[in-house]
């Protein structure tokens, strides 16, 4: 089985990429789970990106192979802004609730947003979740189709008039092949779209933009473009807490082609701040060691993965989360433990980097430690 293949033509406009970003490739850990034991097989794949000349999406140069990047599910977020934003996004929704008669959301694993929406408007009375591993608790109305949507007939949802995507577009190897299967699928008058906040992380060198599951970046007002010229008008952008931007189109078959181009791109200042604060991290970490703390790093997510390959720091000891499902096993690639963040963050002997983007002002008002003991990103 290959690990991973090379991309070779844009995700977007197909134009033949040919510049990397790096001049000799990187190398990231395929997975972003945490392992059950120290020593478990990880799986490293080159890494660099590439910017298409035409339309300047930046992309990853190496696609990992989806059966081992996906073998577990990972997204196990216990704070207030994931749940909320599903609130939020809800609250959306029901200003067009008139209008939607059923709904189909691609990729969802728990069916959280599904059952808050069916909570919310008694009047739905079907929801398809088209998703290969479905781990919730299946509630009525709820109908889970257990396969990858490219492999759907769209018989098998017709009665449904609405698509909700919800942070899994990012993940898709073939975007357009997706939209244009939506746009096909002329049943679909409404399609709510939920996307990390890219632009955002980007503007604000946070370790999260690309890795082996996000392997594409485009501006936020790309995507406007690019369903535009899927036949999708939008409706409403709403920005949600510097995590999501919350899309809602509805069909609109009269819109003009628009060109396709990232305005906002600026992807090559973005890594060289990250590799710039590098030296920061560095003198952190030496001026807690020489004070005996030990060194560690919160959360146990893509961020410090991403960190961790970019700076190529190795002198981190272990790694802080909240969540019960990673407490005691090991940060995927790079074998650091991961420990409790409530029992660890007001421990003077510590030394710690927040490195969680938006999700930091979760954490940073719990920390008394010295402000030498505490480095955000
Ligand atoms: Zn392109």
């Amino acid at each position: 089985m290959d690990t991973f293949n090379i991309r070779t033509n844009c995700i977007i406009c197909n134009n033949v990429l040919n510049d990397t970003f790096f001049t000799k490739d990187l190398s990231i850990p395929i997975s972003c789970y945490c392992n059950e034991s120290k020593d478990s097989d990880n799986i490293f794949i080159p890494y660099n990106v590439l910017t298409c000349s035409n339309c300047k999406t930046t992309q990853t140069k190496y696609l990992g192979n989806l059966d081992i990047i996906y073998k577990f599910n990972h997204a196990d977020s216990t704070g207030s802004i994931m749940k909320n934003l599903h609130k939020y996004a809800c609250n959306i929704l029901g200003k067009y609730i008139d209008n939607i008669t059923n709904i189909t959301e691609i990729g969802s694993a728990k069916g959280i947003l599904s059952s808050l929406v069916l909570q919310e408007y008694k009047k739905i009375s079907k929801y398809y979740i088209i998703e290969p591993q479905f781990i919730g608790d299946i509630i009525e109305k709820q109908i889970i189709i257990n396969n990858f949507f490219e492999n759907v007939n769209l018989e098998e949802y017709s009665d449904s008039n609405t698509i909700i995507i919800s942070h899994v577009m990012e993940h898709f190897y073939n975007p357009i092949d997706i939209l244009k299967k939506i746009k096909e699928n002329t049943n679909i008058e409404y399609f709510l779209l939920i996307w990390p906040d890219l632009e955002h992380y980007k503007d604000n060198n946070i370790y999260h933009v690309l890795n082996t599951e996000h392997t594409f970046y485009i501006d936020n007002n790309f995507i406007k473009l690019l369903f535009n010229n899927f036949s999708f008008e939008m409706l409403e952008q709403i920005k949600y807490e510097n995590h999501s931007v919350i899309y809602l189109f509805k069909r609109n078959n009269n819109l003009k082609y628009q060109k396709l181009i990232n305005e906002n791109y600026s992807i090559n200042s973005y890594f060289n701040n990250l590799l710039s604060r590098k030296q920061d991290i560095i003198d952190f970490i030496k001026y807690n060691k020489k004070n005996n703390k030990q060194i560690c790093i919160w959360p146990a997510s893509v961020h410090t993965q991403f960190l961790l390959m970019i700076t190529e720091i190795k002198d981190i000891e272990f790694v802080l989360d909240n969540s019960p499902n990673k407490i005691g096993k090991y940060l995927y690639g790079y074998n650091l433990e991961c420990k409790s963040f409530e029992n660890n963050y007001n421990n003077m002997m510590n030394a710690i980097i927040l490195n969680g983007g938006c999700f930091n002002k979760e954490v940073i008002d719990k920390i008394n430690l010295n402000k030498e003991q505490i480095l955000i990103i």
